[in-house]
């Protein structure tokens, strides 16, 4: 039977039509219209920015990576990414997910980036899992949230310089022997320095991941 919830929607879509969340135009099935999704900068593999994310963190065991879009200062992509981050909207995470899961081989398990706990229950939700479940409806690939977890509650990167992110990172995250063996593929909502991407590919290879492949929503060219 379906829950009432999902039986009244058809009414409360009457009363207030869904909009997009990027320009208000008024919709049927997603939460971000197809023109705005269409206005996002597809990343590519011969950009700089790829290229440069790609030579720093095979250094560090990541052995494939995927992006779907180019993350500019300013646009419609960062106010997606934002909505999704900072603002509740979940939703996006599927549609990213679905997007990037079209694109990837399959695996053994998709681990997203983990929050340290504090951060999870202040924010609600982590912003990778939503992306994961997008992927995981896509690509069939199961999600596990147990294979990695985020032990340093570490302050917040953005103001640092790359130096002191890579610092601030060591030891952060902590896998388990479950990975022993695993094609594992990461996801994270935005790569900016490759940090973050590192010391969680790092712990999942010193427990014995066969292979980490490094997926997210979009490649930063700037600081978010
Ligand atoms: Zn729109």
């Amino acid at each position: 039977m379906k829950n009432p919830i999902s039986l009244l929607k058809p009414v409360r879509d009457f009363i207030f039509p869904p909009l997009c969340l990027l320009c208000n135009e008024s919709l049927t099935e997603e939460r971000i219209c197809r023109s705005c999704w269409g206005s996002f900068p597809p990343a590519d593999p011969s950009h700089a920015a790829w290229k440069n994310l790609q030579r720093i963190v095979t250094r560090e065991g990541v052995d494939d990576l995927f992006a779907s879009f180019l993350f500019e200062k300013e646009g419609k992509l960062k106010d997606a990414l934002h909505l999704l981050k900072y603002s509740e909207k979940r939703s996006i995470g599927l549609m990213f997910g679905r997007e990037i899961g079209a694109h990837i081989a399959f695996a053994d398990a998709l681990v997203p980036v983990p929050l340290h706990r504090r951060k999870q229950r202040e924010r609600g939700y982590n912003q990778s899992e939503w992306i994961s479940l997008g992927i995981a409806e896509t690509a069939k690939i199961p999600l596990n949230t147990s294979m990695l977890v985020r032990r340093k509650d570490t302050p917040t990167q953005t103001h640092l310089d790359s130096e002191s992110r890579w610092e601030n990172l060591r030891d952060a995250f902590e896998s388990c022997p479950a990975v022993n063996g695993k094609n594992v593929i990461l996801v994270d909502d935005v790569m900016t320095t490759g940090s973050t991407i590192a010391a969680c590919a790092r712990a999942l290879k010193s427990l014995g991941a066969a292979r980490v492949c490094a997926v997210a929503a979009a490649i930063a060219t700037c600081d978010l």
